[in-house]
């Protein structure tokens, strides 16, 4: 499965790697005992079910049954294959991928093994882009008409240099020709997604357009967003979606908004590149943009990561859309304070700086802004009549939603008397209200969780079904991964065949492989059995297991060898049957001689 990549820098790789650290990055995770708990990135959920363990680094949701160690979290979570998850990994850690043997160094692109390869080259040949893009705006005949659309939007040169704001000319061959003479080829420069094929020729992606480079929080240049100068459609064309770039899960400026969000304590969310530059240069410089109408889910938990007060300010049509709002939540569910900035007369945070100034903002910043759920109740106000009974019970059943998504019961019950207060109904109706449904929402979750362990035909192991026997197995073998001489204990005591399906061909993989970490366990079973293991590994305790889990594995083995007795004593009882039927006295004697130092060994246990 490493293929490329030599075994024991796989080794070095695990053995630095903090899992915690590496998921931290993705998900919120807090401290539940000895393991950390966080809402799964692989399935929507309320309540946390996704676990990760630090001393056995693996991972776990007992939601959907996802699991493994750090590699397959990156795998899953990135889509990477395992040599470009130890890259990923290896990168973090500041170490570099050893070359496989027989390739040259730098500019030999094309032996390289990995995507990851690829894509450093790819981040550097958009940097290179990047530039070019910057000169014909800055220096260029060609960016003339660019320079005074910019100077006209209010945006200053200062802004341009930081943001490295671009020009693309309209000839649609300009940077093919720049570019191929650079020494790129035709297919590297297509693959990046920055030409397109046009009539069988090969022309510019972007053309006529002043260009806006994406980049992610460390700063690498993913790709390219377009805006036409003109009446041109599309207004906005961006970089294809590849591997590299996913306009969904990225945020624009967040590079440059860091260091305020982490100083300011909070995020301003913004829709356009333009919205966005002009906060940053009005000082509001903690501004990041959606790249589009809807603030997505993958957007709320990037931000989550480095801030827990976020202010969405979206224009006044797309604030309202169903979409941006479930970002919000969502955003709420991550724990983050929500707010939703919502300005008089002004339709976006562009307009509104260009024509209020600095000032203006910061007062609307503070005076403006509505907790999601008041800015959602504004909205109920506005689509409903609160004078009518009818009006007044969608509010409600549509506000219930919001006010148990607060654990906090005076955050809760200060919103609830707000409620009452505005709708002319008593607090203890709300209070009824929300009672009911938190009630049906109880009831909802969990066969909403057992439909999907159904449908997917699993466990979930954290109650563990089946028989005695069948928990007993499943207990034997998490101890038997963590401690060697259990694993011994096992085989002198009851041998491996009396582990069956995926439990016999997880027994038989690491009886062949070299003893090792749970993480690498669970990196040498197949594919298919490697989230089944996580599940069963993560249950377990430390490595070296105590006293009272030696009683524990003594009590396992016992009710196997109990089982396996039974086993036997029915096959001699129809042996018995049989011997009885046909009068043979030789043989009924031999069985019942048999059956009684069963019966005694059963006794013994
Ligand atoms: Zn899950």
């Amino acid at each position: 499965m490493a293929g490329l990549v030599p075994a024991d820098f796989i080794e070095t790789v695990r053995s630095r790697t903090d899992i915690v650290e590496v998921i931290s990055e993705y998900v919120v995770l807090k401290r539940a005992g000895q393991n950390y708990l966080g809402l799964c990135p692989f399935h929507q959920e309320k309540t946390p079910s996704f676990t990760v363990s630090p001393s056995k680094q693996i991972f776990y949701c007992f939601g959907c049954s996802t699991g493994g160690s750090a590699f397959n979290f990156l795998m899953k979570r990135d889509h990477l294959t395992f040599p470009e998850a130890v890259e990923a990994l290896a990168r973090r850690l500041g170490l570099e991928l050893p070359r496989p043997e027989g390739t040259r160094d730098r500019g030999d692109s094309a032996s390289r093994p990995g995507a990851l390869w690829a894509r450093q080259e790819h981040y550097d040949l958009n940097a290179q882009v990047a530039d070019y893009y910057h000169k014909i705006l800055t220096e260029n005949q060609a960016g003339e008409t660019a320079r005074a659309y910019l100077k006209k939007r209010g945006l200053h040169p200062r802004a341009w240099d930081q943001f490295t704001l671009g020009f693309a000319p309209a000839s649609g061959q300009a940077l093919l020709d720049a570019f191929t003479q650079k020494g790129f080829t035709v297919q590297a420069l297509s693959t990046a997604g920055l030409l397109v094929n046009r009539q069988g020729g090969m022309l510019d992606r972007f053309r006529g357009r002043i260009i806006f480079p994406i980049h992610d929080a460390q700063a690498r240049c993913l790709g390219f967003g377009g805006r036409a100068l003109g009446d041109e459609q599309p207004k906005y064309l961006n970089s294809p979606e590849t591997g590299t770039f996913s306009k969904s899960r990225n945020l624009y400026g967040l590079n440059f908004a860091l260091p305020a969000i982490r100083e300011r304590g909070n995020a301003l969310v913004v829709e356009g590149y333009m919205d966005c530059i002009t906060a940053h240069q009005h000082g509001f410089s903690n501004a990041v943009a959606s790249l589009g109408t809807a603030f997505t889910h993958d957007q709320a938990r990037l931000l989550v990561r480095y801030t827990q007060e976020v202010v969405l300010s979206f224009d006044r049509d797309a604030a309202g859309s169903a979409a941006s709002l479930r970002g919000a939540e969502y955003l709420q569910d991550l724990g983050a304070r929500v707010y939703v900035l919502d300005f008089p007369d002004a339709k976006d945070p562009d307009e509104f700086l260009r024509e209020q100034g600095r000032e203006a903002f910061a007062v609307a910043l503070q005076e403006h802004r509505l907790p999601l759920i008041e800015f959602k109740f504004k909205q109920l106000l506005e689509q409903y009549d609160q004078d009518s009974v009818d009006g007044k019970s969608e509010i409600m059943s549509n506000l219930m939603e919001e006010l148990a998504r607060f654990d906090n019961i005076i955050t809760r019950d200060s919103y609830r008397r707000l409620l009452a207060g505005r709708l002319g109904v008593s607090e203890d109706a709300v209070r009824q209200e929300l009672l009911r449904f938190l009630n049906k929402r109880v009831g909802k979750d969990r066969i909403d969780k057992n439909r999907y362990n159904m449908e997917h035909g699993k466990q979930t192991f954290a109650s563990p079904g089946g028989s005695a026997a069948e928990v007993a197995r499943r207990g034997l073998f998490r101890f038997m991964c963590l401690d060697r001489k259990v694993w011994e204990w096992v085989r002198q005591e009851i041998g491996f065949a009396v582990f069956e399906g995926s439990l016999g061909r997880l027994v038989n993989s690491i009886a062949e492989t070299a003893w090792g970490s749970s993480a690498t366990i669970i990196e040498n079973a197949a594919e298919s059995d490697q989230a089944e293991l996580a599940g069963l590994l993560i249950a377990g305790d430390d490595q070296e297991i105590s006293q009272q889990q030696e009683q524990l594995v003594a009590d396992y083995l016992s009710v196997i060898k109990r089982e396996l007795l039974s086993k036997e004593i029915a096959v001699r009882c129809a042996e018995l049957q049989e011997y009885r039927k046909n009068e043979e006295k030789a043989g009924i004697m031999g069985v019942m001689a048999e059956l009684d130092r069963l019966y005694k060994e059963l006794q013994g246990l």
